[in-house]
């Protein structure tokens, strides 16, 4: 089957999903001397709907300057940094930090803009290095055996490859077909993010600032935080509120003025609500190692600490070094330990990363009473002791990232 034109031609790899697993493990293909396939069921040059990723750690713009020379600074270039960070407790303010400007050279410890650009740079990028794309494809199934892949499209052409990188997402069709469930909760709370345009006649300071309980918004907890071209404004809905109410216009144009200038009611670039998952797959492989789950098709998180598009970069980066180790092994046993060594390291990345994203997540929540307690001691002294109000900043990002060695990435 294979638009009746004859046997499909097989792939040493292909990548199924261009988002930013996709073409990160594209571009690491293509350093790797590999040659480069990505399918993707969007037609080309769609922009997708919705609020994601702003944040990228100085890490991912490392590895993406590795794979892509240049890549890591065009992308920091066209970011924003803010160097000062404020937390507020009932619209008073408990701790202040503000970085000297950075003199070194290389590149920053992180950058923020919108995913969309992210992705265009990176696609640009691709396109330098050679990557073929095929846009409109979308893998409606897929079957793996002891030697390879096989892909039936939704047009019913078949594709076929001694190895896939899955990069399609958090519905992922490839991580069903190796019956890899989710496993993990989702938070009973609702989130709206909003992104908001610049807006040049109020100007605002370039701060990141959360507010536990903002005296504005009904007492929920409000996050803001800068990207190059506008601000991202995070509204932790409480358990029993309509989500309609805040994202409707006139429901936007009620609380938006009350945590930002009056005029920012009227700048809403993207509306979306969430209930966060916190999910990692079962398995990052399939029982022939031939499937390699990456990014959200292996692991869904809460963004608080931005772990999604920060560790699908080095999801990718490692599925197409184990693909290329499996490539040049001497023999269907070493090539599946290769496999199974990439599955292995990423669940447990993966795994550590959710227990972050989740300790953020009950931070911010804070449904249990020993947190509440917690957080209200700490923000009565909070004044007096910095201590307090640092714990209180940062406690809503969860853990710092570790880095254990590259055996044990863990971002
Ligand atoms: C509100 C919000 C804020 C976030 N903020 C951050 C942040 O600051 N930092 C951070 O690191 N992360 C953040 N994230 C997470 C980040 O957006 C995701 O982790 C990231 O997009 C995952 O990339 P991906 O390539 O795995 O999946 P996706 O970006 O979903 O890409 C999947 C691709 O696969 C394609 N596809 C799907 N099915 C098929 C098919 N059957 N056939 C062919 N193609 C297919 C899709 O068209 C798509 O192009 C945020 C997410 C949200 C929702």
């Amino acid at each position: 089957m294979n638009s009746g034109t004859g046997p499909a031609s097989r792939h040493p790899v292909l990548v199924v999903g261009a988002g930013p697993a996709g073409l990160s493990a594209a571009l690491a293909l293509r350093a790797a001397g590999l040659p480069a396939v990505v399918l993707d069921k969007r037609v080309q040059d769609t922009v997708r709907p919705g609020s994601r990723a702003a944040y990228l750690h100085g890490a991912s713009l490392r590895e993406l300057e590795l794979v892509s020379p240049g890549l890591g600074h065009e992308i920091a270039g066209r970011g924003l940094m803010w160097s000062t960070k404020r937390s507020f407790w009932a619209g008073r303010e408990i701790y202040a930090r503000t970085y000297p400007p950075l003199h070194r050279e290389g590149l920053p410890p992180f950058t923020s803009l919108p995913q969309v650009q992210t992705e265009d740079l990176m696609a640009t990028a691709c396109e330098k290095q050679g990557v073929e794309f095929h846009w409109g494809v979308e893998v409606a199934s897929a079957h793996s055996g002891p030697d390879g892949v096989r892909l039936v499209d939704s047009s019913g052409k078949e594709w076929q490859a001694e190895y896939v990188i899955a990069a399609d997402g958090s519905r992922s069709p490839l991580r069903s077909a190796i019956g890899s469930p989710l496993e993990g909760p989702r938070s009973r709370n609702t989130f709206v993010v909003v992104d908001l345009d610049d807006d040049p006649a109020h100007p605002l300071p370039i701060e990141r600032v959360f507010h536990y309980h903002h005296p504005g918004a009904g007492g929920r907890n409000v996050l803001i935080v800068p990207f190059a071209g506008g601000w991202r404004v995070d509204l932790n809905l409480l358990v029993n509120d309509d989500p309609e109410q805040y994202i409707s216009p006139e429901g936007l144009r009620r609380w938006i003025p009350r945590v930002m200038p009056e005029s920012y009611g009227e700048r809403v670039r993207w509306v979306s609500t969430y209930r966060f998952a916190q999910q990692v797959a079962a398995t990052f492989t399939d029982t022939h190692r031939r499937v390699l789950l990456t990014g959200e098709a292996s692991h869904l998180f809460a963004p608080f600490g931005a772990r999604g598009m920060n560790s699908s970069i080095p999801d990718a980066v490692r599925a197409v070094r184990a693909v290329g180790a499996a490539l040049s092994a001497q023999g269907p046993a070493e090539a599946q330990a290769e496999i199974v060594r990439f599955a292995d390291e990423r669940k447990e990345a993966a795994v550590y990363n959710r227990a972050c994203a989740s300790a953020a997540l009950e931070h911010m929540l804070a449904e249990r009473r020993s947190v509440r307690l917690r957080r209200r001691a700490a923000a009565a002294v909070a004044s007096a002791g910095l201590k307090a109000g640092a714990w209180l900043d940062a406690a809503p990002y969860g853990p710092k990232l570790v880095q254990r060695g590259a055996a044990r990435t863990s971002y």
